[in-house]
Parts: C-alpha cells; sequence; structure tokens
C-alpha cells in the first residue's frame, strides 16, 4: 500500500502535489524550526483511492492515522480522547492548489462531555472548554454532518439575547453549557441519532467530509473557472490545537509580509485577542491592524517581525501568514506566496533583487504576465464613489467616460467635433472600426469575451464591456435601458473594462503610469528574452504607443484601414469598378501619395526599427456597400420613383458588388490572389513603401522596410512578387539617388505554406505567421462561426482543451508552424521567422514561439509589455530552444 500518512516532519515544500500546499508548507515550516503545533497530513493519493474505490476511505487509512496520532501525541504530551487532559486537533483541507470555498476547517475535534470536563479542569477555564465545545459542534455539524451553520448562529443569537450580551466572547460559561444542549438537541432532531461522541469516529468522519467536499459544487465551478484538474485531489491535515480563545493573552490573525496592494515593504494584516480560527475574517468583531501588536504584545510581535523575515529569506517570496498566539507564544499555522495586485508584484519582485534575496532570473516569474494588462491602461480613481447602473463582462481593462453614441457613423462625427463618446450597441461588426477608433470606450449587451467588440478592443487597448444583458438597446429612439432608468443619446456614461460596471455620468481617472519599478523589471525580462518583441501597428500614433512600450519594431502594419476613410474610400471604389487596367491604375494614381504618407509616418516613427508591411489583404467586396442593402435601395427607388437620375449608376454597382460576392470570403478572392490578378494594386503599394523610404533615407533617417505578401500557397506567386519589389525597388533608388535596405518575404497562414516552406524561403528572406488565420484553416474552423456557434461546446466537453484563437493550439497548428520553421531555414539558415497574430501577445504561445525557436512574435503596442516579460520568462523556465538553431 501507498505510504498515505506523512508527520509534518516528514514533508518538504516540493511536496505540494501529494501533500497540498498547505500541507507542505506547514512541514516545510515544521523542519527549518519555526513553532508549528505537530501533526500529520493525509496525501491526495488518498483521496484520490477514496473515490476510486467508490467513496470508501482506503483500507488501512485510518489505522496509519492513530499510529500517526500517538506519535504527535508524544510530542504534544497529551493523549486523543484521554478524559482527563485531551488532545485536541484541527482537520483542514489543502489541496495542491490554494481553493478557497472547498471545505471549512473543523477546529477542536476530540472533544465530548467527557473531555470537555476534562479541559475546564485542566485549563481551569471552564468558560473556554465549553466555547471550544460549542465551535466544535457548530463547525463539525455544519461540515460533517450538513446541518446548516445558520441554524447554529440562529441558536447563538438567541442565548446572547436570552444573557443580554452583545458579543460571543460575553456569554458566561453556564450560557455556553446551556447552549451545547442547545446544539446536541437540534443535532439530535435534525439527524434521527445523536451528535458523534467517539473522538475516533469523529475524526474519520470529518476525514471523509474532506475528501467529500473536493467535489462539492463551489469546489468544481473554482476548478473549471481556474482551470485545475479534477483529478488531484485534496489532502487532509490533522493537526493538534493551540487556543487562541483562552484569554486575553492570546489571539489570532493573518498577515502578510508586504502589502499586497501596493508592495510596500510592511507587515500588513490583523488579529483579534482571546478569539479563535475564522472569527478574524468572518467579521464578528472588528480585528485590530497587525501594528497594535507591538503595543498590546510586544515580545510576540518581535517574534513574528522575525519568523516573517525569516519565511521571506527561506520562500523568496512575499508570504501570507495564518498565526495564533496562546498565553503569549507564537504559533504558526499556515504559509503560502501571497497574492497580489500587478502594481504590487513588480514593485516585490523589484524590491526583492534589490534585497539580495533573488536573482532577476527569479524575480521575472514573480509576476504574471497578464496581470501587467492591469498597469497599461487608464483607471477609476479608487477612491471614488460611484452610481453602477448595470455589470457586464469585463472584456477589455481600463476605463471611458463618454456621451452615448448608437452608431459609428456618429461615434466618428461625434469625436471629430471634439467630443468624447461612448459607442453603445447591441454587438460590434467589422463596419464599425471606425467608430470604434473614435468612441473612448465600447459597451454592448451581446457577445461574450471573444466577440468582436471584444476583440479589436482588446487589440486597440480600449475600454470594453460586452454582453451586458441588463441594457436593452433601442437604436430608433437612440436610447437604452436599464431597469426603468432611461439612459438617451448624448448622456454621459461610463464604463470600467476591468469589473464590468457600467456607470452613470463621469468618474476620476488616473493615469497609468509606468513606475520605475516597472521600467527596471522590463529591463530585466529584455536581457533575460532571447526573442524579440514588435508591435502590430497601422499608424505612426500606434508605432509611438508601441515604442514607449519597448517594441522592437513592427511585426504587421495592415494597410487595409489606409483605404478607408471619407478622402480615400472613393477611390478605392473607382479602383474596383474600374473597367480595365488603365482605369485602375488611373484610381491608384490618387492613392499612391496617400499610402506614401502613411508609410512615411510609419517608418519614421520607427526610425532604426523594421517595420513589416503587409499588402492588402481583405477581399475587396469590404471595400464596397452591402449586397442585400442595395438590392432594398434600388427596389426602393424603383417603387418611389426618387432620384431616378441615380438608378442606373447604382444598378452598375449592384451588378459589380454581385460579381465579387464570395459564398465563402475568407477562401475566397483576397490577400495575395489580389495582387496576381491586379499586380498593379500591389505595385501601387510597393511604389509607395520604396517612395517613402527613399525620402526618409534622404533626410537622415534609418528606415528598414519589410515587404510582405500575405496568404501565399506557393513558391510561384512569391516569385512573381518578388521580381516586382525589386525592380520597383531599384526604379525607386536610381530615380530618388539614394540607398536603402530592404526585405521581402510573406505571411505564412495557410497549411500548403507551411508544408512548403523550404520551397517559400527560396526567394523570402522572412516568415511571419499570421496564425489567425492558420487556425482557421487548420481546424476548419471560421473564427467568428466557431465562436459564436459551437466552439463552447468543444471546450465544455474537453473536446479542446483552449479557444485555439487564443491559446496557439501546439498540437495542431504549432505542429505546422515548427515544420515551417525547419523547412525554411533548411533553405535558408538565416532567415527571420515571427509570428504577427493575436497570440503573439498571449503567454502560453509566446512561450512556445520561444520553443519552436522564433525570432520575433509581434502583438498589440498595449501588449508589448506583457510579451516581453512572457518571452523572459519563456527563456527562464524552459532553458535551451529546442529548435533548429
Ligand atoms: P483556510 O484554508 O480556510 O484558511 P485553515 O485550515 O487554514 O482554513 O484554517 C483556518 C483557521 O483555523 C486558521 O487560520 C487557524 O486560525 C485556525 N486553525 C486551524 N488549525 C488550527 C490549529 N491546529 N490550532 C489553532 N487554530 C487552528
Ligand atoms: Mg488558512
Ligand atoms: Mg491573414
Amino acid at each position: 500500500m501507498a505510504k498515505y500518512v506523512y508527520l509534518f516532519n516528514e514533508g518538504k515544500a516540493d511536496m505540494r502535489a501529494l501533500l497540498g500546499g498547505k500541507g507542505a508548507n506547514l512541514a516545510e515550516m515544521s523542519n527549518i524550526g519555526l513553532p508549528v503545533p505537530p501533526g500529520m497530513t493525509i496525501t491526495t493519493e488518498a483521496c484520490t483511492a477514496y473515490y476510486e474505490q467508490g467513496k470508501k476511505l482506503p483500507n488501512g487509512l485510518m489505522d496509519d492515522v492513530f499510529v500517526n496520532l500517538k506519535v504527535v501525541e508524544k510530542k504534544v504530551g497529551k493523549l486523543f480522547g484521554d478524559p482527563a487532559d485531551p488532545l485536541l486537533v484541527s482537520v483542514r483541507s489543502g489541496a495542491m492548489f490554494s481553493m478557497p470555498g472547498m471545505m471549512d476547517t473543523i477546529l477542536n475535534l476530540g472533544l465530548n462531555e467527557q473531555t470537555v470536563k476534562g479541559l475546564a479542569d485542566k485549563t481551569d477555564n471552564p468558560r473556554f472548554a465549553y466555547d471550544a465545545f460549542r465551535r466544535f459542534i457548530q463547525m463539525f455539524s455544519d461540515v460533517v454532518l450538513e446541518i446548516p451553520k445558520s441554524d447554529f448562529e440562529r441558536l447563538l443569537e438567541e442565548q446572547k439575547h436570552a444573557y443580554k450580551v452583545t458579543y460571543d466572547q460575553e456569554l458566561p460559561a453556564e450560557a455556553l453549557r446551556g447552549l451545547i444542549d442547545k446544539y446536541k438537541d437540534h443535532v439530535k432532531s435534525k439527524l434521527g441519532k445523536p451528535f458523534p461522541e467517539e473522538p475516533r469516529e469523529q475524526l474519520s468522519m470529518a476525514v471523509e467530509a474532506v475528501f467529500r467536499s473536493w467535489n462539492n459544487d463551489r469546489a468544481i465551478i473554482y476548478r473549471n473557472l481556474n482551470k485545475i484538474s479534477h483529478d488531484l485531489g485534496t489532502a487532509v491535515n490533522i493537526q493538534s490545537m493551540v487556543f487562541g480563545n483562552m484569554g486575553n493573552d492570546c489571539g489570532t490573525g493573518v498577515a502578510f509580509t508586504r502589502n499586497p496592494s501596493t508592495g510596500e515593504k510592511v507587515l500588513y494584516g490583523e488579529y483579534l485577542t482571546n478569539a479563535q480560527g475564522e472569527d478574524v475574517v468572518a467579521g464578528i468583531r472588528t480585528p485590530q491592524p497587525i501594528a497594535k501588536l507591538k503595543d498590546e504584545m510586544p515580545e510576540v510581535f518581535k517574534q513574528f517581525v522575525a519568523t516573517a523575515e525569516l519565511l521571506e529569506k527561506h520562500y523568496k517570496n512575499m508570504q501570507d501568514i495564518e498565526f495564533t498566539i496562546e498565553r503569549g507564544k507564537l504559533y504558526m499555522l499556515q504559509t503560502r506566496n501571497g497574492k497580489r495586485t500587478a502594481a504590487a508584484g513588480v514593485k516585490i519582485a523589484y524590491d526583492l533583487v534589490n534585497e539580495g534575496l533573488v536573482t532577476k532570473r527569479d524575480a521575472i516569474l514573480l509576476v504574471e504576465p497578464a496581470q501587467l494588462d492591469k498597469l497599461l491602461h487608464r483607471q477609476i480613481d479608487p477612491s471614488a464613489k460611484l452610481d453602477v447602473i448595470a455589470k457586464g463582462l469585463p472584456a477589455s481593462p481600463g476605463a471611458a467616460s463618454g456621451k452615448v453614441v448608437f452608431d459609428a457613423d456618429d461615434a466618428e462625427q461625434w469625436a471629430k467635433n471634439g467630443q468624447k463618446v461612448l459607442l453603445v450597441s447591441t454587438e460590434t461588426t467589422p463596419d464599425d472600426i471606425h467608430g470604434m477608433v473614435a468612441a473612448q470606450g465600447i459597451l454592448t449587451s451581446r457577445g461574450g469575451m471573444t466577440s468582436h467588440a471584444a476583440v479589436v478592443a482588446r487589440g486597440m487597448g480600449k475600454p470594453c464591456v460586452c454582453g451586458c444583458e441588463a441594457i436593452k438597446v433601442d437604436f430608433d429612439r437612440k436610447e437604452f435601458m436599464v431597469g426603468s432608468k432611461v439612459i438617451k443619446e448624448g448622456d454621459l456614461v461610463s464604463i470600467d473594462g476591468a469589473t464590468g460596471n457600467v456607470i452613470l455620468g463621469t468618474v476620476p481617472m488616473v493615469e497609468p503610469t509606468m513606475s520605475k519599478e516597472f521600467l527596471t523589471f522590463l529591463g530585466w525580462a529584455d536581457e533575460l528574452k532571447r526573442l524579440g518583441v514588435r508591435a502590430n501597428a497601422d499608424t505612426p500614433e500606434d508605432a509611438v504607443k508601441a515604442r514607449e512600450f519597448g517594441a522592437q519594431g513592427i511585426g504587421l502594419t495592415r494597410t487595409e484601414h489606409m483605404f478607408m476613410g471619407q478622402d480615400r474610400l472613393p477611390h478605392v471604389q473607382a479602383m474596383i469598378l474600374a473597367d480595365g487596367e488603365a482605369e485602375r491604375r488611373k484610381a491608384l494614381s490618387f492613392l499612391l501619395p496617400m499610402q506614401e504618407g502613411d508609410f512615411y509616418g510609419i517608418l519614421k516613427a520607427m526610425e532604426g526599427f523594421p517595420v513589416c508591411i503587409r499588402l492588402l489583404d481583405p477581399p475587396l467586396h469590404e471595400f464596397l456597400p452591402d449586397m442585400t442593402e442595395l438590392m432594398v435601395e434600388i427596389a426602393e427607388m424603383k417603387i418611389t420613383g426618387k432620384d431616378a437620375a441615380e438608378l442606373p449608376a447604382k444598378e452598375a454597382l449592384l451588378k459589380k458588388v454581385r460579381t465579387l460576392h464570395e459564398f465563402n470570403p475568407m477562401l475566397g478572392h483576397r490577400g495575395c490572389r489580389l495582387g496576381i490578378t491586379f499586380p498593379e494594386v500591389y505595385e501601387m503599394q510597393m511604389r509607395a513603401i520604396f517612395n517613402a523610404a527613399a525620402r526618409l533615407t534622404k533626410e537622415g533617417y534609418k528606415v528598414l522596410p519589410e515587404v510582405e505578401i500575405p496568404l501565399t500557397i506557393d513558391v510561384n506567386e512569391m516569385k512573381f512578387f518578388k521580381e516586382r519589389i525589386d525592380a520597383i525597388a531599384a526604379e525607386v533608388m536610381a530615380a530618388a539617388q539614394v540607398k536603402f535596405h530592404y526585405t521581402s518575404g510573406t505571411m505564412i497562414e495557410l497549411p500548403r505554406a507551411a508544408l512548403l516552406a523550404d520551397e517559400l524561403a527560396e526567394v523570402s528572406e522572412f516568415f511571419s505567421f499570421g496564425t489567425n488565420d492558420l487556425t482557421q484553416t487548420t481546424l476548419g474552423f471560421s473564427r467568428d462561426d466557431a465562436e459564436g456557434k459551437f466552439l463552447s461546446d468543444y471546450l465544455d466537453k474537453k473536446i479542446l482543451k483552449e479557444n485555439p484563437f487564443i491559446v496557439i493550439d501546439r498540437k495542431g497548428v504549432g505542429k505546422l508552424m515548427r515544420m515551417a520553421v525547419e523547412g525554411g531555414r533548411k533553405t535558408k539558415p538565416d532567415l527571420l521567422v515571427g509570428i504577427c497574430g493575436e497570440h503573439g501577445g498571449e503567454p502560453n504561445s509566446v512561450e512556445f514561439c520561444h520553443i519552436i525557436g522564433l525570432d520575433f512574435v509581434s502583438c498589440s503596442p498595449y501588449r508589448v509589455p506583457i510579451a516581453r516579460l512572457a518571452a523572459a520568462q519563456a527563456a527562464v523556465s524552459t532553458g535551451e530552444v529546442l529548435g533548429t538553431r
């Protein structure tokens, strides 16, 4: 039989999987000589066995417990169940990952009518003994016998009322004695049999209750939310009791070794005198700040400070400690790495390095990359009073206030007139982008965390609350309702994208500041990481932001947004509607100077760093009016006879829109296929890039344009374009009489490109993985349909572990990526390879990119710090690169 029971002195901190976090740390603290009441831990394996055997305690388990209990009895000098001087124990659950809401701890186990007398005599304190007993009955009944806690609380209240006292601890001994009888009567009436008096039986019932609690609803929900495996099981700690409720030289408390919200190095916590266990958090009495302990029990405080320091040194991390004081003596009951805010996390990591407690390598592992998000967005002043009217999903962090508008065009218009607006809609579509750009934030009544609004807003670093079902949008009346409240267009509303709150009126904001600690910390990450981190940026403003956040270049400049806007769209439409090449070239000639201006701005803002510019990617119909709308419009014109003169033009437009209509645009005429059909469109873009590069070079800027061809599947496509790229570059350089460096390459976003990467590399100087399309085409999932319809079933039924559009599917998509890296570098060992999909800013995917040997990741500017940290963590924790170089 496996060893199911470990005495505290047999365990260690790194045995968390077997002993649970609490048990492993109790063992560790015992072994470094801290005052921990002796005890033992039943392993998580015993819990697993319990379930495997159909919810039966493994044979011999309790025998083992009692054998080990003998050792504990010896250490403490008391016997379990001894009527004269009983050993009492606590029974505490403790899984590998701390799981609030699993099982409440049972204290004072081992008490019954005989032992309580012994305890009273021995301590000469009947009041204390009865208090301990009534607490035990209450906890045991709640946790093990599943009789509602509130029943006992009511009886307690009645007793306090009868004795005319406010606080529990004012009840005299005989009142508590009476209460015990009432508790027991209540148990008997509920259970149909008396409260178990036999200490051994109490103990095995409690152990089983802990095992059972592993699968209670709260625990299952918590594990699902936090992606903790349901197979781990929980450990059970059985520990001899110490008492914080024996008088005013006793107490119990919890403390962090540093302030968990700011990171400041001061003890932070609270305690209660003459109290036991959970009284501190239960809010029965207001606890004292830990600093008070210095006055009340100076000796204990000194000892506590020393212990806190020792624990920090030992664990090399900020600790969250639970302790009890019995008759002026300090006991440690728990320690673990303390949870902290993002700001505190960075400050603590920084301080620990400066205090010489940890190395930079260790320090960068102390902060969760995703948490940094919180530090990079404007936040609502935490001290402000808010009028919260509804709550949606916290889709994109940060806070925004603005006048409510219900239409993307209105948002753009109002913003042009200098108004701050909040775009409110049922949901957003790609047609709303300009309105989202113009708005301070986005609020939708439908759609989840991966809805269009949410994804785009996060990409823009713009606050967003989505799926706020409490609001009813009425587009005709331009208003929304929450309950009976009506909010009209132009009313001021704020949203908090970190909490999902929708707030009436404006709210005071605080700017995010990159503190000295934060900047230094990210600097350490840069020293340790191997991956380059670039940003996806389409405008000079984004490029500047990206540099502020530490981007080392642009990994993706999309050019399609540059084809939108009032001054351009008409020319773009003229280009699309053109009859033949000559007419198309004419339309393009209007676009050329504008594109050149775009690239000039971006290359200049990123001077000294590479800028990867992707040529036009989306299907052309995206630049034309919607087919159905157009049909309706024409039908109306025909019926009403209004604007008859415009009818032929409209009909011609409809004809063109029809011919461009595609059954599956995602797999249709888009990407470089446009450039194959209409080479002059791509040529215009190439010329615009090189003209801008030539001008900047002349002006003394160092520019590094990378011309990127999207959606290739064959080396012959690349040959077709490469010829043109080089010819136009040569022409521009000759005309301008300057030389600049440029490269050309391709996105890898279709399986065939990944499969034939060795060939594509013959005419590519770089690859960049477009993992959104690569995921769609590898899985055969269209993202919008998958996320809207069936992906949640795949996740719920555990067919897929993660949403592959958020975390790279290492097994499938990742396999293609590995192949492409290997194939490409076989042909061209110095091939530059990066990723520019949304995955490039997601920590788990960044780690994968590190492992397969990419050169860089690229993500939205706001995610750059996250990617820098994730890249450093990947380098530190995975060590050697497994890739091909
Ligand atoms: P949780 O996981 O909910 O924090 P714990 O098992 O840590 O539950 O128990 C909660 C509290 O009960 C502890 O912080 C401590 O105050 C008290 N407690 C647990 N075991 C003992 C013990 N052996 N002696 C005294 N108090 C204890
Ligand atoms: Mg605890
Ligand atoms: Mg793509």
